[in-house]
């Protein structure tokens, strides 16, 4: 068991259940509407919980009604809030998902009206309370802050950063984690049709980092600190229901494999097992039973 702090959003998921995605400019009825809580790190600290993990979340909430759903259910998942940044105005991030059912794919469209997670809410943490921190790669200045605290004043804290989407100038943060998650988003948005080459090229910016890629139903690649390579295949469920947050799962798979010093290899099978079974049920919730 670690303690285990990531520094990420939560937002509000709205998702409609659709039989096929609809064309554009279409009107099509939902099947199912549910509102649920998201955002990749709460999602990735949820299941790190369920394998029993001290979970605790940094991050910014509105002073405002939607805010309530979210923080009951970080409580209800005994994921620790008193790191948040409460700001007083604006809008929980919202994402308003479309799910089809024939192919389980999931487009969103995001709204968001609320600052990120400042570096002087993070300053006043105490590191020495966690064994982990993780970063999901969004506000690359402030999170270059963040990353150099850590690195300089706990150079023995294992970190990861999540890197789902090109930003401009995120590259600047590859030398600082233990641990880097690519998506096969961004490796595409590279110019990469395989996660090797990502590799390739990202070795030279993060020397020591364990590399790790998923690639939807391709699988997952990693690369370890000596140049290994490992692929695993996805373990697709007997029925197709939602992948939304599958990569927030895979990675929390990764983080619970190596926070208890497993081998990159075997981490990585285990962690696209995880994502299969959550492929395969709506939500993220029992994963590891
Ligand atoms: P994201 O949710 O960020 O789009 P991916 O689509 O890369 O992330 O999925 C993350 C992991 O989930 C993959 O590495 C794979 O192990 C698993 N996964 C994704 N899609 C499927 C699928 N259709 N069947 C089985 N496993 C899947």
């Amino acid at each position: 068991m670690a303690r285990i702090l990531a520094v990420g959003i939560a937002t509000l998921d709205i998702i409609n259940l659709v039989e096929d995605y609809p064309p554009e400019d279409a009107e099509v009825r939902a099947l199912e509407q549910e509102t649920r809580r998201g955002g990749n790190a709460t999602n990735t600290l949820v299941v790190l919980s369920q394998f029993g993990h001290q979970c605790s979340w940094a991050g910014t909430l509105a002073d405002e009604p939607d805010a309530r759903l979210i923080r009951a259910d970080l409580a209800r998942h005994a994921i620790d809030t008193s790191a948040v940044e409460w700001l007083p105005r604006g809008k929980v991030p919202t994402s308003y998902i479309t799910l089809s059912q024939r192919s389980g794919s999931r487009t969103i469209v995001h709204y968001r009206d609320l600052p990120e997670y400042s570096f002087e809410h993070f300053r006043a943490i105490d590191l020495t309370r966690f064994d982990w921190i993780h970063f999901e790669g969004r506000n690359v200045e402030v999170t270059q802050r963040m990353l150099e605290r850590v690195t300089k004043l706990h150079p023995e804290l294992p970190c990861s950063l999540e890197v789902e989407k090109p930003r401009p100038g995120i590259e600047q943060l590859f030398p600082y984690p233990d641990l880097l998650l690519f998506s096969r988003v961004y490796a595409r948005a590279c110019g990469f049709q395989r996660a090797e080459g990502l590799f390739d090229r990202v070795r030279a910016q993060a020397p020591t980092a364990q590399l790790v890629c998923a690639w939807g139903e391709g699988g997952a690649y990693a690369r370890d600190r000596d140049g290994r390579g490992y692929h695993t295949p996805a373990f697709p469920p007997p029925r197709l229901v939602d992948t939304l947050a599958a990569g927030d799962v895979f990675n929390a798979g990764i983080i619970h494999g190596l926070a208890r010093k497993r081998p990159l290899e075997l981490t990585l099978i285990e962690a696209a097992r995880l994502a299969g079974r959550k492929c395969g049920q709506q939500g993220i919730e029992g994963l590891a039973d």
